[in-house]
């Protein structure tokens, strides 16, 4: 396989990062692993790394299109994609339109509850910490991003969601809130904030705009079952299932 020649420089819980052909490269690999709860759950979704590779790269397309700069250069094959290499902020953004998951639970608001705006919020990407929730006031204060790079993330952030929501509601989907991860991206003498990492059904929570089913990690996360199907109907609906159809995204599920 191609990829084993390439140096692995990081192994995520849903991808490795290889050493991509030209300098300030990488090549994103997407697994099928899955996991939720700071890692406490694990498992397979089988054809997620395929589905979520076409998913990713369809909307950091769409994103580009509309002048939002984002790490994404090309797909190169069914599990891998190459993106410039940037130096990632540790801060994730989240954006929210309606109440969900983690913040339903902590402010006590019913699950579906429609925002009176969207919200956003950081955390903090510190694994032994579990993501915890940090303010812009931490943010800046300790230096993991300044307060320029934050507007720009914050104003990106907001104009990926009016984005977004259109582009899903156009497929009855409802956005109901997603992830953010953001890079600085350097060139010769300029330095940009760029949209990293993958926009998939991993990250951002969809839901059926007529039956409210959940399209997303959830299924997993919540064991609702027909997981794979969840991801593929995402895909079908973008018009980006590949080629072969489900048969196609088995794949290996061992790296070497
Ligand atoms: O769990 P919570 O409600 O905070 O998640 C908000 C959004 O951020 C969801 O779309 C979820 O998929 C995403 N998320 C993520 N990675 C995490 C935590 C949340 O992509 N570590």
């Amino acid at each position: 396989m191609a990829m084993s020649r390439r140096r692995q420089i990081y192994e995520g819980k849903a991808k490795v990062l290889f050493e991509g052909p030209e300098p300030g490269t990488i090549v994103q690999y997407f697994k099928d692993d899955a996991s939720a709860f700071n890692n406490k759950k694990r498992g397979t979704i089988t054809g997620k790394g395929v589905l979520n590779n076409r998913i990713s790269e369809f909307l950091m397309l769409r994103l580009a299109e509309i002048g939002i700069p984002t790490h994404f250069v090309r797909r190169l094959n069914m599990r891998e994609q190459l993106v410039r290499e940037v130096e990632i902020i540790r801060i994730a953004v989240v954006v929210r339109n309606l109440a969900a998951g983690d913040f339903a639970k902590r402010l006590g608001i019913e699950e579906g509850k429609l925002l009176p705006r969207s919200i956003i919020e950081y955390y903090l990407k510190k694994d032994e910490l579990a993501d915890p929730l940090v303010t812009e006031e931490h943010i800046t204060a300790f230096g993991w991003a300044s307060t320029h790079d934050l507007d720009e993330m914050v104003q990106t952030a907001l104009r990926v969601n009016d984005f977004l929501n259109g582009l899903f509601l156009g497929i009855g989907i409802r956005l109901v809130d997603f992830k953010l991860e953001f890079g600085r991206l350097y060139t010769d003498d300029d330095m940009r904030i760029v949209v990293a990492d993958e926009i998939s059904p991993d990250n951002c929570r969809l839901w059926d705009a007529r039956t409210n089913e959940k399209m997303d990690k959830d299924r997993f996360r919540q064991d609702l079952g027909r997981v794979e199907e969840a991801y593929q109907e995402v895909a079908r609906r973008l018009g980006i299932l590949p080629d072969g159809g489900p048969a196609d995204m088995r794949g290996p599920r061992t790296m070497q």
